[in-house]
C-alpha cells in the first residue's frame, strides 16, 4: 500500500520489549498515530500488548491497535525498530552488535520487502552500528534511515543542566554528539543559555563556573544507563519519549534540529559511519546533517567515537 497522505498513519513497532511498548503507549497518547501495528517473534507479547493499549483508547484518541506480521508494515509512515536484547548489568551497548546484528539481518529486509517507501527509526542497541547495518540491508537512501542516538544522552545532560542552573532543561541548549555509548562527546562550547555561554551565563548572575561540578554531570548522563539499570534493569521511559520526539518532527514535518544518528559523510575525515550530530528532522527524515563547527577536543572526541564504531561496525556481516 502505497503512502497515502490522506489515508490513516500508520506506524509500526517491531520489537515489543519494553522500550517498544513504552513507545507505543507515548504515541497513543500523541494522537499522531491512527494505526499501530506491534510485531515481535513472541507473538503472544505483541498481543499483549496490544489489547492492553488498546483498553486505553477510550482515554485518548480513536487508534486502531493490532498484533500484526511483516505485511502489516505496508504503508507505515515510520517503522520502529527496537527488536533485540537489551543490555544487561555488565555488558557495553557494543557487546550486543553481533547479536542484534543477526536479528536485523532477519527482520528488515522483511520490513523494507513489505514497505519500501517509509522510515526506518532504529532505537535497538548499540544504536548507531545498528542504524548502520539497518540502512546497509533495507538499501533506503540514508535520510530515511535514523538511529534515535544521543536524542536520550543529550536528554539527560539538558535534565541534569537544569537541575544544576535552576532553569527549566528546555531554555538550555546543550548536546551531546558521536556514539550513542562511552565515547559520546559533550559539547560543551556551543552550550548556552539564552544565547550566553555558560562561563558567560555565571558570570553575569553571580554563579561559579565550576567546571568540576559540570564534569561530574556528563559523567552521570555518559553513565546514566548503567546507573539506572543497576536499579530497575532496564531503561524506556526517557528513550521512548526521545523516539516520540523524532517522531513527531518527522509526521508533522517540522524540521526540528535533533541529535540524532545518521550516516556522516565527509565530516572533518569522518566518512561512511552512523553517528550522532545535530540534524534537521522533517517529513523526508533527516533534511541536513548539520556541519557543527566544534572546538580542537572535542573534534577529537568525535573521532575517538567514530573509531570505535568503525570497528563495532566491521564486526556486522553485512554481506
Ligand atoms: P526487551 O528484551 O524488553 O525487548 C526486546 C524484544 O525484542 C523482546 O520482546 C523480544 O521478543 C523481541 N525480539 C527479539 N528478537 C526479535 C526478532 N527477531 N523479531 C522480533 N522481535 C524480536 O528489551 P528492551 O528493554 O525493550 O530493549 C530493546 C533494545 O533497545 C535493546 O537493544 C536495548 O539495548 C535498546 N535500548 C536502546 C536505547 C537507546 O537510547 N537507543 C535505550 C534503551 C534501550
Amino acid at each position: 500500500m502505497p503512502e497515502s497522505p490522506a489515508g490513516p498513519v500508520r506506524v509500526a513497532v517491531v520489537g515489543t520489549g519494553s522500550v517498544g511498548a513504552t513507545f507505543a503507549y507515548a504515541l497513543l497518547f500523541s494522537g499522531l498515530g491512527a494505526e499501530i501495528v506491534l510485531i515481535n517473534r513472541d507473538r503472544d507479547k505483541a498481543e499483549g500488548e496490544a489489547m492492553d493499549l488498546t483498553h486505553a483508547v477510550p482515554f485518548t484518541y480513536p487508534t486502531r491497535i493490532w498484533a500484526g506480521d511483516y505485511p502489516d508494515c505496508a504503508g507505515a509512515a515510520i517503522t520502529v525498530l527496537t527488536a533485540g536484547a537489551a543490555q544487561g548489568d555488565n555488558d557495553s551497548r557494543l557487546d550486543l552488535v553481533e547479536k542484534n546484528g543477526a536479528i536485523f539481518q532477519e527482520i528488515v529486509p522483511e520490513v523494507v520487502r513489505h514497505n519500501p517507501d517509509g522510515i526506518l527509526l532504529v532505537a535497538t542497541n548499540p544504536v548507531d552500528a545498528l542504524a548502520y547495518a539497518a540502512w546497509r540491508l533495507s538499501g533506503l537512501p540514508p535520510e530515511r534511515v535514523i538511529g534515535s542516538g544521543t536524542i536520550l544522552d543529550t536528554a539527560r545532560f539538558r535534565a541534569l543542566l537544569g537541575e544544576h542552573f535552576r532553569v527549566d532543561p528546555n531554555s538550555i541548549y546543550a548536546d551531546i554528539i558521536g556514539e550513542h555509548g562511552d565515547s559520546e562527546v559533550p559539547v560543551w562550547s556551543r552550550a548556552s543559555i539564552a544565547g550566553m555561554s555558560l562561563p558567560a551565563y555565571c558570570a553575569a548572575h553571580g554563579m561559579t563556573h565550576d567546571e568540576a561540578a559540570l564534569a561530574e554531570i556528563f559523567r552521570h548522563t555518559r553513565d546514566a544507563a548503567k546507573e539506572v539499570v543497576e536499579r530497575k534493569g532496564a531503561t524506556y521511559y526517557a528513550v521512548a519519549a526521545g523516539m516520540m520526539r523524532i517522531v513527531e518532527a518527522i509526521l508533522r514535518d517540522q524540521r526540528t534540529v535533533l541529535p540524532v544518528s545518521s550516516l556522516v559523510q565527509d565530516y572533518h575525515g569522518i566518512d561512511d559511519i552512523y553517528l550522532s550530530l545535530p540534524c534537521v528532522v522533517g517529513r523526508k527524515g533527516i533534511e541536513q546533517v548539520i556541519r557543527l563547527d566544534l572546538g580542537d577536543d572535542e573534534l577529537e572526541g568525535l573521532h575517538r567515537s567514530a573509531a570505535i564504531l568503525k570497528e563495532a561496525t566491521a564486526k556486522l556481516d553485512l554481506g
